[in-house]
Order: structure tokens, then sequence, then C-alpha cells
């Protein structure tokens, strides 16, 4: 891979980790969800993220480090990052 294509790569992830840092949460497709606990396993600082599939509701704790581990491990894909309303004008 040519180092102009590995950039333009890396800058996307960039930009796209960038926008779930500052304004982004992780929701739930609470059809989805087998309750298999994968997300909550892998989750750096515990925050129960099966839980919240199970409720249906976002995970909304200020302290989530919005890292994408929960989204990216779940087997099913029931995890998605949106922009969240608290920033809205
Ligand atoms: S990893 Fe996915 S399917 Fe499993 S409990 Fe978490 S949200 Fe549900
Ligand atoms: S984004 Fe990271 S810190 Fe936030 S709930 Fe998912 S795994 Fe935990």
């Amino acid at each position: 891979m040519s180092l102009k294509r590995t950039l333009r790569r890396w800058f996307r992830y960039e930009t796209k980790r960038h926008e779930a840092l500052v304004g982004g949460q992780v929701v739930p497709d609470q059809a989805r969800c087998v309750q298999c606990g994968i997300c909550s396993y892998h989750c750096p600082i515990g925050i129960d993220v099966r839980r919240h599939a199970w409720l249906g509701e976002p995970v909304a704790e200020s302290y989530c480090l919005t890292c994408g581990e929960c989204v990216a491990r779940c087997p099913r894909g029931v995890l998605r990052f949106e922009r969240s309303n608290l920033m809205a004008s």
C-alpha cells in the first residue's frame, strides 16, 4: 500500500474517531441483542454495555471513553456510534 493511501486511511479513521470523541455515544439496537455480554467483557472501564442493550438505552455515562471496543466486538452489530444532541444548539 502506498504511503499516500495509508495516510488517507489513517486520516479518515482519526476523523471518525474524533467525531465520536467530541459528540458521540454508543447506541444499541435492542432487538438484535442476544445478551452474550461480550461488549461488557471488553469495556476497559467496566461499563455494563449489555445492560444498556437490554434496556435499549444509549451508553450515557460521561466517563465512557468512546474507545469503540464494545462496538467493534459485538458479534451481532448491535452497537453503533451516534452523535448526541447535547452540543447541538
Ligand atoms: S456483544 Fe452485542 S449481542 Fe452481545 S450483549 Fe453486547 S450488544 Fe448484545
Ligand atoms: S465505547 Fe469504550 S468505554 Fe464506552 S462503553 Fe464502549 S467499550 Fe466502554
